[in-house]
């Protein structure tokens, strides 16, 4: 499969990278019989997280005997601080049995609250540039959900691959972020290729991002066929036809009164509320163990979201109208469905 180079890191990518999420429900062997499979099929890009419970065992696993060298292999730690940061850059090594870790992201830096924390004095970013100095990591990486701070971010700097959420429903940062990675000469992953399950025509939603050609999107998948299906796309890159344009802007139609694209904009909530992560439960519910689910703090935004007083403060600033207070209620009956399963 095609390559191509990945902005100032240099490094010579697919089109397509796996998502390391999915992988968590999968048995042991199983993982690793896709992990292994998928890379045969030409994926050399495999993005996992700290934060993905046994994720980097599994890639650890499927990866052995493999060249590593023929692997371009990426994490992220969440934490703030740079020792914790350092001890997740060692922990990610040996989960993944390897001796570096090619790209690694400060993971999920989502506010400027964050941000100013995690590049200020002793925060993960020294972390991060010790882990390189070590040569433990080659790369500097961040993710983040929020444009604005992603953009200040990427305005520093100081890192070689920004990772944000990209697709036909979330097409902010095709004005301006994908224009500043180009300008910028950074690697541009486009996390959550299929809007956290939302979109269901995968063979769209990967045409559409086949338009942009430094953008490299990494899908979890659990089924090899899923990917086989993702590659025939991005193998046989052309121009979108009426069709497919009409099709999209239906999609956008249907979804954009409930898809929330986790930016943020609704914030702060009297109740303190994570709103955007309690929208997006479904999604996280489809794509991880009920117990990863909860240990990523979901079980605690669901509780929290009971305190919801429907003041309508949040409605307002949600620049996409959703009408939030009603869509907690039905995330709540979805979750206590869930847990009570
Ligand atoms: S309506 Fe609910 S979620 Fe929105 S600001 Fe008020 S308390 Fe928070
Ligand atoms: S509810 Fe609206 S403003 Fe809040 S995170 Fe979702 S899309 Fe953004």
């Amino acid at each position: 499969m095609e390559k191509i180079k990945f902005g100032k890191t240099g490094l010579l990518v697919t089109r397509v990278a796996m998502g390391g999420i999915p992988i968590m429900r999968l048995e042991r062997k199983d993982a690793a019989g896709v992990l292994r499979k998928v890379i045969e099929l030409g994926v050399n890009f495999i993005d996992t997280a700290n934060g993905y419970g046994d994720s980097e065992e599994k890639i650890g696993e499927a990866i052995q005997g493999m060249n590593r060298e023929s692997l371009v292999i990426a994490s992220k730690s969440g934490v703030k601080d740079k020792k914790t940061f350092l001890e997740h850059v060692d922990l990610s090594l040996r989960r993944v049995r390897v001796d570096y870790i090619d790209i690694y992201h400060l993971h999920g830096v989502n506010s400027e609250e964050k941000m100013s924390e995690v590049m200020g004095p002793g925060g993960a970013y020294e972390g991060l540039e010790e882990a390189v100095k070590l040569g433990k990591v080659r790369h500097y990486a961040f993710s983040s959900h929020q444009t604005e701070t992603a953009k200040k971010l990427m305005l520093t700097q100081r890192f070689e691959v920004a990772q944000i959420p990209f697709n036909l429903v979330n097409t902010e940062p095709e004005e301006e972020l994908i224009p500043l990675a180009r300008q910028l000469n950074m690697g541009f992953i486009a996390m959550k290729p299929l809007a956290g399950g939302a979109l269901e025509d995968a063979v769209l939603a990967f045409r559409y991002l086949s338009q942009f050609p430094s953008v490299v999107p990494d899908p979890g998948i659990e089924r090899v066929e899923e990917m086989e299906e993702i590659l025939t796309v991005m193998e046989n890159v052309r121009p979108l036809t009426p069709e497919e344009k009409d099709a999209i802007e239906r999609i956008r139609k249907e979804l954009g009164k409930v898809f929330c694209r986790r930016c943020g904009y609704c914030q702060p909530c009297p109740e303190e509320i994570p709103i955007a992560s309690v929208l997006s439960i479904e999604s996280a519910v489809k794509r991880a163990p009920l117990k990863d689910v909860i240990r990523w703090g979901f079980g605690k935004a669901m509780e929290k979201a009971r305190s919801c007083t429907e003041c309508e403060e949040c409605l307002e600033r949600c620049p996409y109208n959703l009408s939030i207070p009603s869509l907690i209620k039905e995330k709540l009956a979805f979750w206590d469905e869930m847990v009570s399963k």
